[in-house]
């Protein structure tokens, strides 16, 4: 039987965003509300090594820091939901939400951790070395590349500034590009030609990802030019797949102000949103870090100011 739960502050999602929003608002007695959602704990279950989340000595795996965080928001007091929330009606406080459970939520403020999905190319061999040579986050899996050779598939200001961050490690860095153009900006196509360690294959598209099998490691590329057609093969360490992000915000279609790419807009210095009472934190809006930790800086924001927005009303 459908159940209505009402919350001082409802979090939907459950990444780095949505558990430190849960921890600073339950540890401020609004006994909050977590909502899972479909990737229970965020972009960081499906990373390996997590080398650069401040507190650890040593690298640490990412489901077990997100299995960490939820305990620790459990802990201190957040319920927390196995549900994933299919409308939400804005319009007046309180805020009601309805789950794909037929439960409904009302809150008196909410938080929006949804994240970011990475697009991958979708081609099969692409999940079989996920992990295992191939990454969507070089500031994340970089450091690993140290003096190997890798591929940045993309061409937009993603690609680009993974390509020049990776130029860290790396001894070669290749942009795989489909078109003949970038449409990243120019300042930084300019440091990206003017990089020693940096290759472009223009017009081409990865037709296969190839490797070893148990333990599973990349070991090339298999290209296609898509102007002549040639297929050729190009040896590589790593794959950082650039091809953009998709904020998850369709839930929240036509309901808040998005930018032109989906992202939430919040106000500058701050995760509010166009609605008051409603806060944003965490990659949907943010497509500029979209790191765990800046994540989880905004959640901590988002409960502070849901809790400054309640002592309010
Ligand atoms: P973009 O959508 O800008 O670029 C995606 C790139 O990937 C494009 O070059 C596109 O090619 C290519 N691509 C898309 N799908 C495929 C595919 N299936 N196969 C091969 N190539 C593909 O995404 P970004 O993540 O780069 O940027 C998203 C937004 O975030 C932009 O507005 C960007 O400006 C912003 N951003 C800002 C930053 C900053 O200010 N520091 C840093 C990073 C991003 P094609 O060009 O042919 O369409």
């Amino acid at each position: 039987m459908p159940a209505t739960h009402h919350t001082k502050v409802l979090i939907i999602g459950s990444g780095a965003a949505g558990c430190t929003a849960a921890i600073y608002a339950a540890r401020a007695s609004l006994n909050p509300i977590m909502v899972h959602g479909l990737q229970p704990g965020g972009q960081l279950t499906i990373t390996t090594d997590v080398e650069n989340f401040p507190g650890f000595e040593h690298a640490v795996k990412g489901p077990w820091l997100m299995e960490q965080m939820e305990k620790q928001a459990a802990n201190v007091g957040t319920k927390i939901l196995h549900d994933t929330i299919m409308t939400v009606d804005f319009s007046k406080r309180p805020f009601t939400a309805v789950g794909e459970s037929g439960d409904t939520y009302t809150a008196d403020s909410l938080v929006i951790a949804t994240g970011a999905t990475a697009r991958w190319l979708g081609i099969p061999s692409e999940k079989k070395f996920a992990g295992f040579g191939i990454s969507a986050c070089a500031t994340c899996d970089g450091f690993f590349f140290k003096g190997k050779e890798v591929v940045v598939i993309g061409g937009g200001n993603s690609a680009v500034e993974e390509a020049l961050y990776l130029t860290n490690h790396a001894t070669k860095v290749t942009l795989i590009h489909r078109r003949d153009s970038l449409r990243a900006e120019k300042i930084g196509q300019e440091r990206l030609f003017k990089n020693p360690k940096v290759a472009v294959i223009w017009d081409s598209a990865v037709e296969e990802f190839i490797g070893t099998e148990n333990p599973n490691s990349l070991t090339a590329v298999k290209l296609k030019n898509l102007k002549t057609g040639a297929i050729s093969e190009l040896k590589t360490d790593g794959a950082f797949v650039a091809i953009g992000h998709t904020p998850n915000t369709e839930l929240f279609k036509g309901t808040i102000t998005t930018d032109a790419d989906g992202y939430i807009v919040t106000t500058a210095g701050s995760t509010k949103t166009n609605i008051a009472g409603v806060f944003a934190a965490g990659d949907v809006q943010d497509k500029i870090f979209r790191q765990a930790v800046t994540a989880a800086g905004t959640g901590c924001m988002a409960a502070l100011e849901a809790e400054r927005f309640l002592a309010g009303h």
